[in-house]
């Protein structure tokens, strides 16, 4: 006897742009996937594809420039024409994710592009929200069953994809194009499950972009999980230990007290890195030239902000009375420690 049943096809379950695409023009917009420079360009406007002036009417190879490292391209009644480039295919091939495995043409110069993206958005807020302007733009005029089916769709992708990686064996995830680390990965899909779940519209899409990030940047997200919190505030470096009671006091429980700032962690100002773990850093320097970028960090009090889930003093600078208040509580709390540890011992 012949089954006559179709199964739904099985939902796209890999972090890459050719599902997010699949997904948001085929199940959420219910349009055909356009061309893939179009895609990217949809995706992340003003960040891959520039456009070279032209009337519109004449088709040009589309180059990818070296310098400046954007995909040069005229648009051709209406849409961006990629012509006989058999190079900028292959970077475009890259970057969605259709790529075959082990193929390795363009895959420096895809990465490169990951690289300066990456950079981009970490050390410049301002591109940041260009960025995530035009993430907006893809849903403006939705209709209210287009969100239905977007908060469907990509619902059972977010745990499509965290599925996926659970069930792969790390061979499989090495052979991935851009392999991601597992701390990555999670620390990335813990911000888009955290956002998905807040359930406003602002924090979807918030998981949304990040998803898109993900997909395109790779390994290179943590450079962004690293400067920018889910909702993509800005961390600075936080007491991560030190907080508030309701006399909005700080307190300190550590005992790291031969550091200058106790219980601080600093990231670079300019690239984001985590600098208590470069080597050789000691928070006794006053200046901290980073190890990745060379940027010359400033390790004082006043770079040092409360953090953002604090009630009375969040974002703000730290309030170095207060500050200082702590440790020198907690030094005596560990010095009257001792003594009684002194004495106890002496009575044995
Ligand atoms: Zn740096």
């Amino acid at each position: 006897m012949k089954s006559s049943t179709r199964n739904k096809p099985a939902i796209p379950n890999e972090l890459r742009l050719g599902c997010i695409a699949s997904l948001y023009y085929k199940e959420v917009r219910e349009v055909p996937v356009p061309k893939q420079i179009e895609v990217l360009d949809a995706f992340f406007k003003g960040f891959i594809v520039k456009e070279i002036p032209s009337d519109g009417q004449t088709k040009k190879n589309a180059v990818y420039n070296d310098m400046d490292g954007y995909i040069e391209a005229v648009r051709y009644q209406g849409s961006f024409h990629t012509g006989q480039s058999k190079r900028v295919t292959q970077i475009i091939g890259r970057l969605i994710g259709t790529a075959k495995k082990g193929i390795e043409k363009e895959r420096k110069t895809a990465s490169l592009i990951q690289e300066k993206i990456a950079g981009d958005l970490a050390n410049n807020e301002d591109r940041l929200n260009d960025l995530r302007c035009g993430v907006l733009d893809l849903f403006k005029g939705f209709s209210e069953t287009e969100w239905e089916r977007f908060f469907l769709t990509f619902a059972d992708y977010i745990n499509a994809v965290t599925a996926r990686r659970e069930a792969i064996s790390s061979r499989d995830k090495e052979l991935e194009l851009f392999p991601m680390d597992d701390e990555i990965f999670y620390d990335l899909m813990e911000g888009v499950i955290n956002e998905w779940n807040i359930n406003t519209l602002e924090s979807k899409l918030n998981s949304f972009t990040w998803l898109l990030l993900g997909a395109l940047l790779r390994n290179r997200i943590s450079r962004l999980t690293y400067v920018y919190d889910s909702g993509f505030r800005p961390r600075r470096s936080q007491p991560a230990s030190l907080r508030e009671n309701e006399d909005f006091d700080y307190y300190y429980e550590g005992d790291d007290l031969d550091k200058r700032f106790p219980g601080i962690e600093w990231y670079c100002d300019r690239c984001g890195e985590h600098l208590n773990s470069q080597e050789g850093f000691d928070d006794h320097h006053h200046i901290w030239k980073c190890t990745n970028c060379g940027y010359k960090n400033e390790i004082e009090i006043r770079n040092i902000y409360d953090p953002e889930d604090s009630e009375v003093n969040a974002g703000q600078p730290t309030i170095p009375d207060k500050f200082f208040k702590a440790l020198k509580e907690r030094t005596d709390e560990l010095d009257a420690q001792e003594n009684i540890e002194d004495s106890s011992r002496r009575r044995i």
